[in-house]
């Protein structure tokens, strides 16, 4: 799956707009030589003109429109992401006025051409022309506000993360430096994607595994599901909740050695945040950097988590010891998953044979 709004193109100012459309007529009214007296010559450009500048709004604003995918289709993931980052009621009212514009200035058009056609005096016509052309600014200066609103949607919504909604889907969670990087790019075959993300300046990362008919995704999302929640602001809470559309499996990194900078006592408080907030889902809970944390640590971490339900994992993700069981969890995990989703295709294949037997 793309980034749904990856084909949105750049919105012009009304302004911009205006000065492009009028241009443009200027030039194709200079190019053109049309035959016939001085009369059927004015009248040929003039309406040159008109059709002109209609022509570039309308293709302007239609190609925004065409390019523009409608927040209520999108899956949930983006939905909810997109509701967080621009209003959805305004971006469809933005849109909805420049429909408006479109059809506007193609009636005005078509009235102006015709009254230029049946126009016997040159200066007449060019009176007409300009009447029109003073309509049709009018009309984009009224969308204007809706131009700017769209162009800075654009702007963030080309930046949506590219993942994959249809792969199961691994969310690590755990403070700054704790190794999540580390261990994203162990458990992945491939090297980790930077997705670009609206919500952190770093991106997101994004890794794929793949063994036989095994395939999932990890995730990494700096900035958000690495501190408490009472220090986020709105619009990262909502992100968060878009996570949760996302994510099947959460897992959690602790570092008892306390080299990444947070105490195991600040630790075990965010992972109670985080299980709060994503209770709903499995858990897989790894205790990394066993290679350089001290016992008593990791005790108190492990006892903390088995009081919870959760039997963690020792792992050292820079020297490779204990991936093969995290590896093995998260599979275990994920493979249901993996064998639901096969079953519900096949279900609806078989559904649609039942309905057409013939194919
Ligand atoms: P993130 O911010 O949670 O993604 O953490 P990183 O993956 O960037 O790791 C932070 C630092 O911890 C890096 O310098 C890693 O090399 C180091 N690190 C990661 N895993 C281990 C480990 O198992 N043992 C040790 N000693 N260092 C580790």
């Amino acid at each position: 799956m793309k980034n749904p709004f990856e084909k949105m193109p750049t919105v012009l100012t009304a302004d911009e707009l205006i000065d492009k459309a009028f241009r443009r007529a200027e030039k194709a009214a200079s190019a053109a030589t049309p035959r016939g007296g001085p009369r059927a010559r004015a009248r040929w450009r003039e309406e040159l003109r008109v059709r002109t500048v209609s022509n570039v709004i309308r293709d302007n604003l239609e190609k925004l429109l065409r390019r523009t995918p409608g927040v209520s289709e999108l899956p949930t993931f983006y939905r909810e992401l997109v509701d967080t980052l621009v209003e959805r009621d305004q971006f469809h009212r933005s849109l909805a006025r420049v429909n408006w514009a479109i059809k506007t200035v193609r009636n005005l058009e078509a009235r102006h051409a015709l009254k230029i056609r049946y126009s016997r005096d040159p200066e007449e016509m060019a009176r007409l022309r300009r009447a029109f052309y003073g309509r049709v600014a009018d009309v984009l200066r009224d969308i204007a506000n809706d131009l700017e609103y769209l162009n800075r949607a654009r702007n963030v919504l080309k930046d949506l993360p590219v993942v994959d909604l249809e792969l199961p889907t691994v969310v690590i969670a755990g403070h700054p430096n704790v190794g999540k990087s580390t261990i994203l790019r162990a458990l992945t075959n491939a090297k980790p994607e930077v997705a670009s993300y609206p919500f952190t300046t770093k991106g997101i990362n994004v890794g794929q595994f793949e063994e036989h008919y095994l395939r999932y995704q990890v995730i990494d999302t700096p900035g958000l599901l690495d501190r408490p929640l009472s220090e986020r602001n709105e619009v990262e809470r909502q992100a968060i909740l878009a996570l949760k559309h996302l994510g099947d499996v959460i897992l959690y990194v602790f570092d008892p050695s306390e080299y990444c900078g947070y105490p195991v006592e600040e630790q075990l408080h965010l992972f109670e945040e985080i299980h709060r907030e994503f209770g709903e889902l499995p858990f897989v809970v790894v205790l990394n950097k066993a290679d350089v944390a001290e016992e008593g640590n990791m005790r108190t971490v492990e006892e903390f988590v088995r009081e919870k339900g959760f039997e963690p994992i020792r792992v050292s993700a820079l020297k490779g010891e204990g991936l093969d069981v995290l590896r093995k969890r998260v599979i275990e995990l994920v493979r249901p998953m993996v064998e639901e989703h096969a079953r519900r295709i096949m279900e609806a294949e078989l559904e649609r044979y039942r309905e057409e037997p013939g194919l």
